[in-house]
């Protein structure tokens, strides 16, 4: 079946969900996504969404602007960092007056709170600059936008899952999706398709991503030819429970939150003395790793101490409800009373898709745009976040790329668009896909391969990194990627195949994680959230550059291609 429509957005998180809204004042638009749009990861977002609005103390975009080149080692974009910080304050504005039940002051503004990295006048204090609705930001920002949606009659594909990308002659016509709930492929042509896949973090065992977060985007792109940018950055998020990774958020630390060792001290004091708990995440989680690793973890194992006590009952069921619960019923702590287990987990990806400005997907070094091609949120590279991301500044990404995003793909159709052919074997390539996987017959188990992979990235790929470990990952991937293909789905009906659904998954995270050990190897310095310890100096005479990796039957090729600098000279990082 050919469902024609004029924009298809593959995503419905806050990055798929904005521009949804933008596209469909002027033009068709129909958002495809493999879980209902509201479970999408950006749900969980926790603790707020970044814009210098100045509702608590004076602030500016300048100031926003300095912290997230500084936090992101400066391998961002500042004329993309630029862009994200200015308009965050006018669309922050606009997710209210749609009616973003944002927490407020006691005069009725939009309330702010302090988060790792964001800092008043080029650096020098905390600042309140995080706009937050409780500790459930991201789901009032996403329901608040699905609604719109709605009200816009944007076409929804729900539990449709996209296996290919149709570009042809560097032209993109649509993409092939799988009908999870009733099986079958169809075919959607548009004149402008749009990746909002969200991020890949469940590729390592500790992680804080929806089950779902199985960087699929980024795959399906490599699988068609394109190029990914500086995908060995990674950001392990420094508080997540112990074990499994949850992620407790930020504002923990933005209200004011602890971090201690087995000796009881407040180790960031060795770290990062000036701004202790609210450094930028990658220097967090290499401290709190340095601690663990050095014996100073509680009663020797893998964790240390997150401390809320001192903020009494009162803040924390008013300012961190959610996370109360969910350390009460992830871990049966009261951090009212007692102290939270945390260790580092994998968390976000800063590479990606590589785009332009206007979310337009770029091919090459030159940046060479593919026509009708465009992605924003997670799985995009615009790039703003560089080497490390600030937090907060996702959903603000999200939110400012997917917004302009949206305008650019309604601009691009305004001014006349053709929609180009589809290639005549479309259907042929999913069916190809999903029949290699129903077909094989070999001894191998999904899920063991998923476990392996997952330990071994944890191990040799995590917050610290070194050439012995990377290369013996880029071995276990190899024969993972060999082993996967001598699998067996058992199960071969066409309705609510998960055991297929997870073979497909599996599949997609073997393909990109190549690309993040290969341009981690190559990378032969310490920059943001990728730390060698074998380099562990920035270096930019050699690597102030972005990666770009393609993905050939000789292995990842690799490029390079210079960063915009534009007001602000990299310098040393202090905290
Ligand atoms: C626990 C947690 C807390 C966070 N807290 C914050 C915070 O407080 N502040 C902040 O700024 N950032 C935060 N982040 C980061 C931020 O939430 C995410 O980066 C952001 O929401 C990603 O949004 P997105 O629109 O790119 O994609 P997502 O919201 O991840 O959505 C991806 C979409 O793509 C669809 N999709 C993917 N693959 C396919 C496929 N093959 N076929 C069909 N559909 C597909 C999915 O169905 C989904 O709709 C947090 C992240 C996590 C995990």
């Amino acid at each position: 079946m050919v469902h024609e429509h004029e924009v298809v957005i593959v995503g419905a998180g806050i990055a798929g969900l904005y521009a949804a809204l933008e596209a469909s004042r002027s033009v068709n638009t129909a958002v495809i996504s493999k879980v209902f749009p509201t479970r999408s990861h950006s749900i969980s977002a926790q603790g707020g969404t970044a814009a210098p609005l100045g509702n608590m103390e004076e602030d500016s975009w300048e100031w926003h602007l300095f912290d997230t080149v500084k936090g992101a080692d400066y391998l961002g974009d500042q004329d993309a960092q630029e862009i994200l910080v200015r308009e965050s304050v006018e669309v922050a504005y606009e997710l209210e007056h749609m009616g973003c039940p944002f927490s407020r002051t006691e005069e009725g503004k939009i309330a702010q709170r302090e988060f790792g990295g964001h800092y008043s006048n080029l650096g020098k204090g905390p600042i309140r600059r995080a706009c937050y609705a409780a500790d459930r930001t991201g789901h009032a920002m996403l329901h608040t936008l699905y609604e719109q949606c709605v009200k816009n009659d944007v076409r929804f594909y729900t539990e449709f899952f996209v296996l290919n990308l149709l570009v042809e002659n560097n032209i993109c016509t649509g993409v092939v999706a799988w009908d999870m709930q009733n099986g079958g492929l169809h075919v959607f042509h548009a004149k402008a398709v749009m990746f909002a896949t969200g991020g890949y973090a469940r590729a390592w065992k500790v992680n804080t991503n929806a089950l779902s977060n199985t960087g699929d985007g980024m795959s399906i792109v490599l699988q068609a030819g394109l190029p990914l940018e500086d995908m060995e950055f990674v950001q392990f998020h420094p508080t997540g429970l112990f074990p499994s990774g949850v992620l407790v958020t930020e504002g923990a630390r933005g209200e004011g939150g602890y971090l201690v060792n087995n000796e009881g001290k407040r180790f960031m004091e060795k770290y990062a003395p000036a701004k202790m708990e609210l450094a930028p995440r990658d220097v967090i989680s290499r401290s709190i790793q340095t601690e663990i690793n050095e014996g100073r973890g509680i009663g020797g194992k893998g964790y240390v101490h997150l401390d809320l006590r001192h903020l009494g009952r009162a803040a924390i069921m008013e300012k961190l409800p959610q996370i109360h619960e969910l350390i009460l019923k992830f871990s049966g702590i009261d951090a009212v009373t007692d102290f939270v287990p945390i260790l580092p987990t994998s968390h976000y990806a800063m590479g990606g898709i590589p785009t332009d400005v206007n979310g337009r997907v770029v091919m090459d070094a030159k940046n060479t745009p593919v026509t009708g091609f465009y992605a924003a949120g997670e799985c995009a590279c615009v790039s703003v976040h560089g080497a490390n991301r600030l937090g907060c500044n996702s959903t603000m990404d999200c939110a400012v790329y997917g917004r302009r995003t949206g305008r650019a793909m309604a601009r691009f159709i305004g001014e006349g668009a053709e929609k180009a052919d589809l290639p005549k074997d479309a259907l042929e390539r999913g069916r190809a896909k999903l029949e290699r996987l129903l077909t094989a017959k070999g001894k191998e188990n999904p899920a063991a391969i998923r476990d392996e992979l997952q330990e071994t990235m944890m191990i040799n790929c995590g917050v610290f990194r070194e050439e012995k470990l990377l290369k013996k990952q880029l071995e276990i991937i190899k024969s993972l990627q060999g082993r996967f293909k001598e699998i067996e789905v058992g199960y071969k009906g066409p309705r609510f195949n998960t055991e297929l659904l997870d073979a497909i998954e599996l599949g997609n995270m073997l393909d990109f994680v190549e690309t993040i050990v290969v341009g981690g190897l190559a990378r032969t310095e310490s920059r943001g959230a990728h730390s060698r310890t074998d380099f562990p100096k920035r270096d930019d005479a050699n690597w102030m550059k972005h990666t770009l990796a393609w993905k050939t039957d000789s292995g990842i090729r690799l490029d390079y291609k210079p960063v915009v600098v534009t007001r602000f000279q990299p310098e040393e990082r202090k905290f």
